[in-house]
């Protein structure tokens, strides 16, 4: 079992990097070349969308329509929490999660040690 630490947004070339396994055709990503999710740090996982409950678009019977809004904001200058790139524009949320599996290499943590070597 992850543990769930919340929510976060983030930007465009980590939402699609992490959907797709890629985002843009060179190191450009944006403007500012940040490398995405490099924020992210060892030891924690993502998924996409928002938790059901973090929804703001429930009826008064606790129901959610099947498609809305929350989880994306069309604009915002804040910092993206996956790889911390202060360029403005489209947020996408993300549930952050603390992985408590005790194995001594994750997949993550190979992940980071090919970042530091690379
Ligand atoms: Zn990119
Ligand atoms: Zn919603
Ligand atoms: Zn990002």
């Amino acid at each position: 079992m992850d543990a769930l630490i919340g929510t976060i947004w983030v930007c465009v070339c980590c939402m699609l990097s992490h959907a797709n396994g890629e985002c843009c055709t060179d190191d450009d990503h944006g403007g500012d070349g940040i490398e995405p999710w490099s924020d992210l740090e060892p030891g924690h996982s993502v998924t996409m969308g928002l938790l059901d409950e973090e929804h703001g678009c429930h009826d008064d019977e606790g129901n959610r329509p099947d498609e809305c809004d929350c989880e994306c904001r069309e604009f915002s200058k804040s910092r993206c929490d996956g790889c911390g790139s202060w360029l403005a524009g489209h947020r996408c949320a993300f549930a952050l999660w603390r992985r408590v599996t005790r194995l001594p290499m994750s997949h993550v943590n190979i992940m980071a040690l090919y970042a530091t070597v690379s």
